[in-house]
């Protein structure tokens, strides 16, 4: 959009009537901060996902320069948007301009989905970057393709990935994505998107969660979803286990906060459903009411230092 459009449209968001007035907190028990929610363009519509779903506040992953729609979100709706940015890792300016952003009030990079090795130079120097501003970075990995020629993105993790959080002690890492979510099972080869059946203990996701302290796991998209439903009794071992390293996030593309217009083709059965709200329903009956308030509240602001 050009400025006059964009203009207009932080214009249109400031005289909806309901921003700001619903509470969304009793809905779930507890408020919720949805760490991994992509910038839409227009103000407005951001608080509709965000109040439709029961979301009190929420994490804006950016791409490149954002900030002045990221003020204009920020405006029409004080106090419940924070974000972060990435920018191409494989650009000669890409530290410089992570820097900026982060002057600029980023609190974190990401979500970093880059075609790159998940050990490969142009990662290893951001995860470096990372830990001198102190701001955690946001990672998505997948090795296999949603759609033909999708092409796959931070490769690797399975094999490389341990290696990284033992070479960056002060870099605070967030994963996400098929690939993560997919080891949380010892018996995944990249064979699937989505794996289904029960988990086999071991699995490289949940081991290096426990042993390393600089790694958290954001549970959003149909990656973390999936993670939660396969195997019930696992599920609730493993939100026990990593309370203090889960995030809840959405990574939902839903215009309402009820599923209307959710397309996954990699997963028709959530076709037409929030994935927010599919997600914070597992994790209410797979949990206690003190963990799920960690996972979808407590953590986050604990790891980002900000008020809660
Ligand atoms: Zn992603
Ligand atoms: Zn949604």
């Amino acid at each position: 959009m050009n400025r006059r459009e964009f203009l207009e449209t932080i214009a249109a968001a400031a005289v909806v009537p309901t921003l700001g007035r619903q509470d969304p907190a009793l809905e779930w028990g507890s408020p919720v901060f949805d760490l991994h929610f992509h910038l839409r363009p227009q103000p407005a519509i951001n608080l509709t996902h965000l109040d439709g779903a029961g979301v009190t506040k929420a994490n804006l992953l950016t791409r490149g320069g954002a900030l002045e729609q990221v003020k204009a979100v920020q405006a029409a709706a004080p106090g419940r948007f924070i974000w972060f940015n990435s920018y191409d890792v494989t650009r000669p300016d890409a530290e410089q301009l992570l820097t900026q952003a982060v002057k600029n009030g980023a609190q974190g990079f990401g979500e970093m989905k880059f075609h790159v090795a998940a050990d490969g130079p142009e990662l290893r120097r951001v995860y470096a970057l990372a830990a001198d501003l102190h701001v955690p970075i946001l990672i998505h990995f997948q090795e296999v393709d949603h759609t033909p020629n999708e092409g796959t993105w931070s490769t690797g993790f399975a094999k490389t990935f341990g290696s990284v959080l033992k070479d960056y002690p002060r870099t605070t890492f967030i994963g996400h994505a098929d690939a993560f979510w997919a080891n949380v099972s010892a018996d995944y080869h990249n064979e699937a998107v989505y794996p289904t059946g029960p988990i086999k203990r071991g699995g490289v996701t949940d081991r290096w969660l426990g042993d390393y302290p600089n790694l958290f796991g954001d549970m959003s998209a149909v990656s973390g979803n999936n993670a939660l439903v396969r195997d019930p009794v696992f599920t609730a071992d493993f939100l026990k286990r990593h309370q203090d390293k889960l995030l809840f996030g959405s990574d939902c593309s839903c215009s309402d906060g009820h599923g209307a217009g959710y397309n996954n083709p990699a997963a028709p059965g959530m076709a037409g459903k929030c994935v927010a709200r599919e997600t914070l329903s597992v994790l209410k009956r797979s949990t206690s009411p003190v963990i799920f308030q960690k996972i979808a509240w407590g953590n986050v602001h604990k790891l980002l230092r900000i008020p809660a």
